[in-house]
């Protein structure tokens, strides 16, 4: 195959975009190579290691120029760690290019020139951010303990007690656990003989609360010397919840379905706003409460309620957006795809007592068209947080037949955001305003929250 580059070949490109895993992309005379470990204006000279007809892949060789954007990363192993794709990027810039992502989706894909961008939410201190951490545990290559974060797209494990953007208190608890595994000679999972107790440590943290749980996902059905375990854990400040994880399978997925409590309660407690949220170690809770509440302020300013408003909030999880929007709304109903986030929702909407609120498992683009055909059902704002792939059409003919006077789009892809916008907007929508919001600093990742509305009063169809 004919390419301009071949394997082995040397050249200089500059960086002009990054890819969907952080790596950086340039053009050799019209030519894409992506390229690890280089960022936005890097003018570098590279290896070419693989060619595609279209694209192909090259290593970095020497830095010619270094960008301007270019930053030292805090912490020594980012560029190894799979955790963190774009650390090396100095914040400010990662907040121009996610809005920048943003509003080309926009215009490339979805075709719109006027529109508002309302300026990005960056965090205020993008550490120490994450309320989430699962740490797997194995060996090094000497033999020793090694517990920290796969190195990008392998299961090597990069050892480390310090994540940068995990919360601060983890650097205690895997600290002790480390000491506590080859103090008791407990021996740390092994993937390839699946031998060995100890798989991964799972840590959350109530942002609001301060309040601590630490999960131990074991192959087996108990652990050694758990008085002595609880002992040390609860020294540590905050401690609330010790529990363990029985994930006996041969498997990639880090949890087994079995919680068994060993100390403390079951679950921590958090807030978002003035909504009190139960997280237990199996539940979904989103990593990056600060943010999440910026993005479902946003949400509700874009919503625009003022408490005689019927709201439809679909792909709800454990309904998070929808007891937001219950603060202001007539009545909300939720609905999300996993029975046991619906379960999670009904218990968050009890403990705050908010009633007007009600929830159905199902898919999306199953229930909405259902309750639309057999009963008649109206709304006057619908929202949408959906998965990555975004919304399926036979969701957004039905939200068009409903016709709501607003739909707020809060989207984790701007791509399929740009094209399920696109999809309303030449039938009966119009694109009014657009905000992104960093939920996860030092990675590709931009959450967008985007406001429709209406253009004719009259439905569309029936
Ligand atoms: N709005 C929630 C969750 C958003 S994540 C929050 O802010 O916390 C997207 C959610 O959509 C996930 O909970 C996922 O389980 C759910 N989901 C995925 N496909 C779905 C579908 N077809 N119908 C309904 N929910 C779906």
């Amino acid at each position: 195959m004919d390419t301009v580059v071949k394997k082995n070949d040397q050249v200089e490109v500059i960086i002009e975009d990054i890819g969907a895993d952080g790596e950086g992309i340039g053009k050799y005379k019209g030519y894409t190579l992506f390229i690890k470990d280089t960022v936005v204006g890097d003018h570098v000279l590279v290896n070419v290691m693989k060619t595609g007809k279209t694209y192909g892949y090259a290593r970095l060789v020497k830095l010619i120029k270094p960008s301007d954007v270019r930053v030292e990363p805090r912490c020594p192993i980012a560029t190894q760690c799979g955790g963190c794709q774009i650390q090396h990027m100095d914040y400010r810039e990662q907040l121009v290019y996610k809005e920048n992502k943003v509003k080309n989706c926009l215009q490339r894909i979805g075709g719109f020139s006027n529109f508002t961008m309302e300026p990005i939410s960056g965090m205020e201190e993008p550490y120490y951010y994450r309320n989430k951490s699962q740490f797997p545990v194995g060996r090094n290559k000497d033999g020793s303990v090694a517990i920290g974060f796969y190195a990008g797209r392998t299961h090597s494990i990069m050892d480390t007690d310090h994540c940068y953007i995990g919360a601060k208190v983890n650097i205690d608890i895997v600290k002790f656990i480390r000491n506590f595994i080859s103090d008791y000679k407990i021996e740390p999972y092994d993937e390839e003989s699946h031998k060995g107790l100890l798989r991964h440590i799972l840590t959350r943290v109530g942002y609001s609360t301060g309040e601590v749980m630490v999960c131990l996902v074991i192959n087996g059905k108990d652990f050694p010397r758990k008085a002595e375990l609880v002992e040390g854990l609860k020294k540590i400040p905050g401690m609330k919840s010790i529990s363990l994880n029985l994930n006996k399978d041969k498997t990639n997925v880090i949890l087994g379905e079995r919680i068994v409590p060993v100390w403390g309660e079951p679950y921590i407690t958090d807030y978002i706003g003035p909504i009190q949220y139960r997280i237990s170690p199996l539940s979904f809770f989103q990593v990056n409460p600060v943010q999440t509440k910026k993005l479902y302020e946003i949400a509700l300013d874009y919503a625009d309620l003022h408490g005689d408003e019927v709201v439809w909030d679909l792909y709800c999880g454990i309904g998070t957006i929808s007891l937001f929007l219950a603060q202001k709304a007539k009545m909300v109903y939720g609905v999300e795809i996993i029975p046991q986030a619906i379960e999670d929702a009904k218990t968050n909407a009890n403990i705050n007592e908010i009633k007007n609120v009600e929830f159905y498992v199902g898919a999306a683009e199953e229930v909405l068209p259902r309750k639309y055909r057999e009963e008649n059902i109206s709304a006057d704002v619908i929202v949408v947080d959906p998965p990555r792939k975004g919304c399926d059409q036979s969701l957004l003919d039905t939200i068009l037949a409903m016709a709501p006077k607003r739909v707020v789009y809060v989207s984790c892809d701007p791509a399929t955001l740009a094209r399920d916008l696109k999809y309303l907007c030449e039938k009966n929508y119009e694109l009014v305003k657009v905000r992104a919001v960093d939920q996860f600093g030092h990675s590709v990742h931009v959450e967008t929250c985007v406001l429709l509305t209406r253009k004719n009063v009259l439905k569309y169809y029936k």
